[in-house]
């Protein structure tokens, strides 16, 4: 029986360019790391933007990273377990996607190993999850309305719009007219200063659930500052990339919620501490997303069953942005609610020939 690790890049159209303050991608690109192991194939997505989007890591230097050194370190150590992730970060926090991938494949590996299942092991129960819709940034403000209205008619729990300087007070008051006292939330994505506190102020006046990620990501005082300033609640998602760094928010009052995201965490275990953190301190969580393809979306929905993840996720139908997805069924969205389907209850059921098709290239490491 062969051993091996196959890495699969894969680029899968946009149905629609995805845009935020720090630019604008049309294709998905994940790389799937598949472990094949004494008969049992697990699979695994490291997801990171094309171009330096939301961080620095890009689908090539994931892909470097995978194959120059996590996967030979993977090999040598033989430690086939979602732990040999933990570990290594604990003193290699580079490269986030490439290990939350790398993780994701050793759990699905572990499940399968164990007979058991990702809820089982996670401790949840599947039950309808909430889902929000995110808009991102549009030329105009009827183009930003009319995408809302496109994709609201999925019922979607929320609407969170993407703004940025410039972009924020204006489209924030058309999309409250157009569709009235909906939750309503905004993701700055890190792209104001301390300068900018008086567009927070009118920000405040609109009655949002959140904003989320309003100012650099090291920047606490700040966020504290801003916080103490105005009643919206502050949301944290690119500040919120360790354990240390939540602590360290929430002591200073830099935050009332916090967006938990699987892949900036270098996976599923520090991403289930980073929860279990926050529903010790009373501070609610939801499961973000970069967006990912199914088999990662899938990891994110098992956290979102998690007893303190009491906002909706911003898992959304696969259909919301890819022309297909790599797990079958997609993730759909009926009034809001995913329902995880019962082919994704043990683990993501994967569809081999979506990612044939979308393959761009692969490699494989014999051991
Ligand atoms: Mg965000």
């Amino acid at each position: 029986m062969s051993n091996r690790v196959h890495l699969i890049h894969v680029s899968i159209p946009m149905i629609e360019p995805f845009r935020i303050s720090s630019g604008e991608v049309k294709e998905k690109e994940s790389i799937l790391i598949v472990i094949e192991r004494d008969g049992i194939t697990a699979f695994g997505e490291a997801s990171p933007m094309s171009g330096a989007f939301y961080s620095s890591e890009t689908p090539q230097s994931t892909w470097d990273f995978l194959v120059e050194r996590a996967i030979p370190a993977l090999i040598e150590k033989k430690q086939f377990r979602p732990e040999f992730v933990s570990e290594m970060v604990e003193t290699e926090m580079s490269e986030p996607f490439a290990w939350a991938g790398l993780e994701g494949a050793l759990w699905d590996l572990m499940v399968q190993v164990e007979n058991t299942t990702f809820m089982d092991t996670l401790g949840v129960y599947p039950h309808p999850i909430q889902s929000g819709l995110a808009v991102g940034i549009y030329p105009t403000i009827p183009e930003l309305v009319d995408a809302c209205k496109r994709y609201l008619i999925d019922g979607y729990k929320r609407l969170k719009i993407k703004i940025q300087p410039g972009w924020d007070i204006e489209p924030l008051k058309a999309v409250r007219e157009a569709f009235g006292d909906i939750p309503l939330m905004v993701d700055a994505n890190a792209a104001y200063t301390e300068d900018h506190f008086p567009v927070f102020d009118e920000i405040d006046k609109v009655g949002l659930m959140m904003i989320e990620q309003p100012l650099a990501k090291m920047n606490w005082e700040g966020l504290s500052k801003l916080q103490a300033r105005i009643s919206t609640p502050i949301c944290i998602d690119e500040s919120a990339h360790d354990e240390d760094a939540v602590k360290c928010c929430i002591d200073m009052q830099a935050c009332r919620i916090v967006n938990i995201k699987i892949q900036r965490l270098c996976g599923i275990c520090r991403a289930k501490r980073i929860h279990d953190l926050c529903m010790d301190r009373n501070i609610p969580t939801w499961m973000g997303t970069m967006p990912e393809l199914g088999i990662a979306s899938i990891h994110a929905l098992y956290l979102a069953l998690l007893p303190n993840c009491t906002y909706p996720t911003d898992v959304e139908a696969s259909g919301r942005w890819f022309l297909e997805d790599v797990i079958s069924p997609p993730i759909e969205v009926t009034d809001g609610l995913i329902h995880i389907p019962q082919e994704h209850h043990k683990r993501p059921n994967v569809n081999m020939a979506v990612i044939d098709r979308h393959t761009v290239r692969q490699t494989r490491i014999d051991y």
